[in-house]
């Protein structure tokens, strides 16, 4: 199976360089915490609770990946969510979604789906496969207070409908959320605006993403390493970028001396500043919104 991306989507785009004088450097890297999920699901959780306020608005990214099924088979069995989004990436694999509201759809090699659970809903993430490699993410994008009580919607995005462009330097970019060198991505979103992009770099190749100070950053990545200036940001690694009060961007580098391209996810987010109050899948300003979540799901009304 494939885990290269696809560049024989839809809208190839070739543009121009963006150049960058003051780029962010690294406040730190987080190697994230192995766990399970769902019915045994084995995951590595990224960015955890602890993170929460300094990614907002992300609240929670796990990274999966195995060749062995007993390590994902299980899946993600019925569960609900109230308050944020979920964006599920599957760079390799096949899963199937179900949800209260009658939903189901499939995810495979390369697509997303983009869930927001607003007032809640309850649904089921399974594996449709026995065998072979189950290789992806998840990442929880809160929502503003005024939205989360807003109607749940979804879209699956299959993997040719995301765009992607190449830039002068080799580098392939997908535009899942955002927008890159003048290519808007497959989803947009007002308040948080965020930016995630799947960015494979040949060695040697550089990657610059303009981007304003007050905007949170991460880099994931999972072939190979990046550069950040001199610092590294090993394979497996988040590196959470710095918010110089004078910085224009974010500029990523892959070794000249690398043997194959390097590969990660670059995630941005405006700050909501609104109090978050979490317990497991209900995320919402208040211990009593969550206490209501929890009352709500139990009686039904999700
Ligand atoms: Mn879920």
């Amino acid at each position: 199976m494939s885990t290269a991306p696809n560049t024989n989507g839809p809208h190839p785009h070739h543009v121009a360089s963006a150049t960058l004088a003051r780029p962010r450097g690294i406040d730190q890297i987080v190697a994230g915490v192995s766990t399970s999920d769902g019915d045994g699901v084995k995951l590595t959780r990224v960015l955890h609770q602890p993170l929460q306020q300094r990614l907002d608005p992300y609240l929670m990214l796990d990274a999966f990946g195995s060749d062995n099924p007993g390590d994902y088979i299980g899946g993600f069995p019925s569960h609900p969510h109230r308050g944020f989004e979920t964006v599920t990436y599957m760079i390799a694999g096949r899963m199937r979604h179900r949800d209260s509201a009658g939903n189901e759809g499939l995810l495979e090699n390369g697509g997303v789906q983009w869930m927001t659970a607003g007032r809640g809903l309850v649904h089921s993430e399974l594996p449709e496969q026995e065998h072979g490699m189950m290789e992806g993410f998840q990442l929880w994008l809160n929502l503003p207070a005024k939205d989360k009580m807003r109607k749940p919607w979804y879209r699956d995005i299959q993997s040719g409908e995301i765009p992607e462009f190449v830039t002068p330097s080799g580098v392939q970019v997908r535009v899942i959320a955002g927008e890159s060198h003048g290519i808007a991505g497959a989803v947009q979103r007002e308040h948080t605006e965020p930016l995630y992009l799947d960015l494979t770099l040949p060695p040697g190749a550089e990657f610059a993403q303009p981007l304003p100070p007050d905007r949170n950053v991460l880099v994931y990545v999972f072939r190979e390493s990046l550069f950040v200036g001199s610092s590294e940001i090993p394979t497996k690694r988040m590196a959470i970028l710095a918010n110089e009060a004078d910085s224009d961007g974010v500029l990523l580098r892959a070794q000249a001396s690398n043997h194959s391209p390097a590969r990660a996810l670059l995630i941005a987010g405006k700050p909501l500043h609104e109090p978050i109050a979490q317990y497991g899948p209900f995320v919402m300003n208040t211990r009593e919104q969550v206490l209501q979540a929890v009352h709500d799901f139990q009686n039904g009304k999700l």
